[in-house]
Formats: C-alpha cells, sequence, structure tokens
C-alpha cells in the first residue's frame, strides 16, 4: 500500500449512510459517458474495494441493477443519494462519488473523460492503465 493515503469520511444527504474510504488526498474522477453516470451526473473515483468501509445506514441502502446486473448501485432509501455502487469494470473496486465526501481531505481532483459508451475501448483502456481504476496507486 502506498504511504500518502488518508482517510476520507462520506455519506448520503440525509445522514443515515456513513463510510470511509482509504485513498490519495488527490482524486482521479471519471467523467463517464454511461447511461447512468450521465443521468446522476455521477464522477466515480475507484478504491479497491477493502478501502471501503460502510459505517452506518446498510439497513437503509437500496440497491438498483439493470443490464447485465454486475455493477451495483447503492443509494439511500430516504434521500436517494447514490454515493457508491460496484462497478461492472472492476468488481474487485467500489467507485465513490467525490461529491459525497465530507469537506477537508480532498487536496485535488481531476476529472478524466471515461468512454465507457465504447464499452470495448473503455476496457482496452483498463487493460492497458491497470491502475487507471484505481486512486491509491501512483500514476502520475
Ligand atoms: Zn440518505
Amino acid at each position: 500500500m502506498s504511504v500518502n493515503l488518508v482517510k476520507h469520511t462520506g455519506g448520503c444527504h440525509c445522514g443515515k449512510v456513513r463510510f470511509e474510504v482509504l485513498a490519495k488526498p488527490e482524486l482521479r474522477a471519471y467523467d463517464c459517458n454511461c447511461s447512468i453516470c450521465v443521468k446522476k451526473g455521477m464522477k466515480p473515483f475507484l478504491i479497491p474495494k477493502e478501502n471501503f468501509n460502510l459505517l452506518q445506514g446498510e439497513d437503509n441502502l437500496s440497491c438498483y441493477t439493470y443490464n447485465t446486473h454486475q455493477a451495483k448501485h447503492f443509494f439511500c432509501k430516504t434521500c436517494g443519494i447514490h454515493s457508491f455502487y460496484t462497478p461492472r469494470t472492476s468488481p474487485d473496486a467500489c467507485g465513490i462519488s467525490p461529491y459525497c465526501l465530507d469537506e477537508g481531505t480532498v487536496t485535488k481532483m481531476d476529472i478524466i473523460p471515461c468512454d465507457a459508451k465504447n464499452w470495448e475501448k473503455w476496457q482496452q483502456y483498463l487493460k492497458e492503465n491497470p491502475k487507471a481504476a484505481d486512486c491509491t496507486e501512483n500514476t502520475s
């Protein structure tokens, strides 16, 4: 594990769902053009799922799946905020909405276009850049 990880805390809008994640203070978020990210305005960053820890609200989460049902989109049953999900591209990863993190721990956020609509191309990109889907590694 790299040495410069920080603990970010975050959650949904109403506060029933709370979590913490270990990631770098500089985040790499994806401006994703898949059908669900576009509608939600989601620009997720990705971390290994062992770096995600749900602190509270498990019983207040609903899970939405569609198409291949591999991606699991969790949202709060009370306020509807979609703060994290399991991506189809990386089932061992967890995607987090950077806008659901508490203030104070993120020092920088780069937003990278993610052409998930061209699924094959995006898969190829992830294959060639295995650390692209991991905000706990130094790549830049
Ligand atoms: Zn909520």
